[in-house]
C-alpha cells in the first residue's frame, strides 16, 4: 500500500523562538559569499539557457537599445524605466562572471562606453524630470542603474563607474525629500530599492558615509509595500544594511515581509505580482524571493530560509522558465497556475517578459550555488546541493558537488581539505527527504541528524569523497489557503498535472497507489500520473503557457 504521510504546511515554522535565535545571530561574524561557483547538471543547463537568451541576443539587446534605455527614449523594451536595462545587465554580468560565463568583460565595456556619456548633469539617467522625482518608472530604473554601476566598479575598478554611481547616488539623495512622508508611501518600494546600491557604494568607495546615512533613512520607512519584486529588492538592501550596522530591528522588518510572502505564496513558492493578491505572478518577484531568502539565511543561519529558497527555485522558478530560457508572467492561482494573461509588446514574446523578468531570473539562477557551501566560524556548512564547483572563502582549493538535483536523493561532495586539522562539516538534509546513509569513500559513517543536519567531525583530506544518500515518500500536505485541498510532494518536488496531459478541471482529485500519485475524476476514474511541476514550463509554450493543477481534492 502507498506510503502516505499527512504533514502540515511549513507556514507556521517561524515561531518566536526561531526568530529570537536568528536575531541573536546578527552579532556573529557573517560568512563571506563564495568567490566563484560554476553550475553544472540540470541547473547548469537551465542557467546556460537563461544566459544565452540574455547575453547572446544582440537582436533583442543591441547597444542602441542600452543607449535608448539610458536616455529614456523609445528604442529599448522598457525604455521608459531609464537605467533599468543597463543596471540589471551590469548586475547579471557581475553574477555571470562569478559563474565563468565567457565574454563578460567585452559586453560590460560596450554597454559602459554607450551609456556613461548619457548621464544627466544632476546624476540621473533619462529625460529632464523638471523637479518631479516621484515618477516610479524614472526613480526605480535609476535605482537599478545605481546597483549595476557599483557592480561594474566592483568587477573592473574603473573609476568611471564609481564616479557615475556617486553622481547617481547624490541624485537619489536629492529625491529623498519627495519620498520622506510616510502618508504618501503608496509606491515606496519603487524608490526604496535603491538601498542595496547605496550600501554597496559605501562599501566599494571606502568611505562615502552620506550613502550609508541615506540608506538608513530610506530603510527606516520600509514596510509591507505592495509590489512584490520591488519590495523584495528593497529588502535585499535592508538585510545588507542590517548586517553592516548590526541592526536587529532592520532584520525584523525583512523577516516581517518574508512572513507575509510565506502566508500568501503558492505551494510551489510562487508569489503574486502584487501582495497579497493579484491575477499574475512575475518572474522578477519569485527570482528576488529566492535571493532574499538566501541572503536572510546568510544573515541568520536559520535553515528555514534555505527551505523557502529551495522550494521556490526547484518548483516555481524552474517551472516558469520558458522554452526560450527566459521568464515572465503567468496567471496566478493557489489551485491552478500558469495559463496566458499579460503579454506585452503586442504579444511578440508571448508570456515572456524580456524587458525585466528574463534578466532577473538569470541573475537569480546564477547566485544559487554561491550560497551552497559556506564557512561559518570554524564549521563548514553544506547548505544546498546543485551540481557545481565552488570556491569557499577560508578553504583551500575548490569543492565540487555532484547530485541528481533537483530531486537530491544522491549527493557527492569532493575536495574538502581541512589542512591536517580536525573540522566539523554540517550538512543540511534537503527538504522532504529522509537520510538513508552517509559514506566517506567506501566506508559507512555513523552520524545522527540533529536540527535537520548531519554533523561530521574529522580530518578532511581533499581526496575524500563524501556521499549522502536519501529516500523519499509521496507526501500529501493540506493547503493553508484551501484547507480541504492537498498539495502532493515527492521529496522536495511538487507534483501536478498540466492541461497538456488531461482536463485538469475534471481531474481534480488525487489517488495514491503503490507510492505513485494519479489524478482522478469525481467518480474515481484514474487520469494521468502527477509529475514534478518543474518539467512543465520548460516544455511549455511561451505563446500559450500551460495551466497546471497543484492542489487536489481527496476522497
Ligand atoms: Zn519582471
Amino acid at each position: 500500500m502507498a506510503l502516505i504521510t499527512i504533514l502540515s504546511l511549513g507556514f507556521c515554522l517561524f515561531t518566536t523562538d526561531h526568530l529570537g535565535k536568528q536575531m541573536e545571530a546578527i552579532n556573529d561574524i557573517q560568512p563571506s559569499l563564495s568567490t566563484s561557483a560554476t553550475l553544472s547538471g540540470l541547473l547548469g543547463d537551465r542557467y546556460r539557457e537563461a544566459s544565452r537568451n540574455l547575453l547572446s541576443r544582440p537582436d533583442r539587446y543591441s547597444i542602441d537599445s542600452f543607449k535608448a534605455n539610458a536616455s529614456g527614449v523609445p528604442g529599448a523594451l522598457w525604455w521608459d524605466w531609464p537605467g533599468d536595462q543597463f543596471g540589471r545587465f551590469f548586475s547579471a554580468i557581475h553574477v555571470a562572471q562569478l559563474n565563468g560565463w565567457p565574454g563578460t568583460n567585452e559586453f560590460r565595456k560596450a554597454i559602459g562606453d554607450a551609456i556613461l556619456p548619457l548621464q544627466q548633469s544632476d546624476g540621473h539617467f533619462g529625460t529632464d524630470l523638471k523637479g518631479n522625482y516621484r515618477m516610479i518608472q524614472q526613480i526605480s530604473g535609476n535605482a537599478f542603474a545605481l546597483r549595476g554601476l557599483v557592480d561594474a566598479y566592483e568587477d573592473t575598478h574603473e573609476e568611471r563607474y564609481l564616479i557615475a554611481a556617486r553622481n547617481l547616488g547624490r541624485f537619489l539623495e536629492k529625491a529623498f525629500s519627495q519620498w520622506d512622508d510616510p502618508k504618501e508611501h503608496d509606491a515606496y518600494e519603487f524608490y526604496g530599492h535603491c538601498i542595496d546600491g547605496l550600501v554597496h557604494l559605501y562599501q566599494q568607495s571606502n568611505g562615502d558615509k552620506w550613502a550609508l546615512e541615506l540608506a538608513e533613512k530610506i530603510a527606516k520607512l520600509a514596510g509591507r509595500e505592495h509590489h512584490t519584486h520591488h519590495s523584495l529588492s528593497m529588502y535585499r538592501g535592508v538585510i545588507e544594511l542590517a548586517l553592516l550596522k548590526h541592526d536587529k530591528a532592520l532584520l525584523e522588518k525583512a523577516e516581517d515581509y518574508l512572513k507575509w510572502c510565506r502566508e500568501n505564496r503558492t505551494v510551489t513558492g510562487g508569489l503574486p505580482e502584487g501582495m497579497p493578491k493579484s491575477d499574475q505572478d512575475e518572474g522578477c518577484g519569485f527570482a528576488d524571493y529566492v535571493v532574499t531568502n538566501l541572503m536572510m539565511h546568510r544573515a541568520t543561519g536559520n535553515d528555514l530560509y534555505l527551505s523557502e529558497a529551495e522550494n521556490t527555485l526547484v518548483n516555481h522558478l524552474l517551472m516558469c522558465q520558458f522554452s526560450t530560457g527566459g521568464f515572465g508572467h503567468r496567471q496566478f492561482g493557489q489551485e491552478i497556475m500558469g495559463g496566458k494573461l499579460w503579454q506585452g509588446w503586442g504579444g511578440a514574446f508571448g508570456s515572456e517578459n524580456p524587458g525585466c523578468c528574463s534578466i532577473w531570473g538569470q541573475w537569480a539562477l546564477g547566485q544559487y550555488a554561491l550560497y551552497a557551501i559556506e564557512k561559518r566560524k570554524d564549521i563548514l556548512m553544506v547548505n544546498l546541493f546543485p551540481s557545481a564547483t565552488v570556491k569557499v572563502p577560508g578553504m583551500k582549493g575548490s569543492i565540487k558537488i555532484t547530485s541528481d538535483f533537483p530531486m537530491q536523493q544522491y549527493v557527492c561532495v569532493e575536495g574538502i581539505d581541512s589542512g591536517g586539522k580536525s573540522m566539523k562539516v554540517s550538512i543540511r538534509v534537503p527538504e522532504g527527504v529522509t537520510p538513508k546513509k552517509v559514506t566517506i569513500g567506501r566506508k559507512l559513517v555513523k552520524t545522527d541528524v540533529k536540527d535537520g543536519r548531519n554533523v561530521i567531525d574529522r580530518v578532511w583530506n581533499k581526496d575524500d569523497t563524501l556521499g549522502l544518500f536519501y529516500e523519499y515518500k509521496i507526501v500529501l500536505k493540506p493547503s493553508s489557503v484551501s484547507p480541504d485541498k492537498v498539495a502532493v510532494f515527492k521529496g522536495p518536488l511538487c507534483l501536478g498535472i498540466s492541461n497538456k496531459a488531461t482536463d485538469i478541471d475534471k481531474y481534480s482529485y488525487v489517488v495514491i497507489k503503490d507510492n505513485v500519485a494519479y489524478s482522478a475524476d469525481k467518480e474515481g476514474n484514474l487520469g494521468p500520473q502527477l509529475e514534478p511541476v518543474f518539467h512543465d514550463g520548460h516544455l511549455g509554450d511561451t505563446m500559450n503557457p500551460n495551466r497546471v493543477r497543484v492542489l487536489f481534492d481527496t476522497k
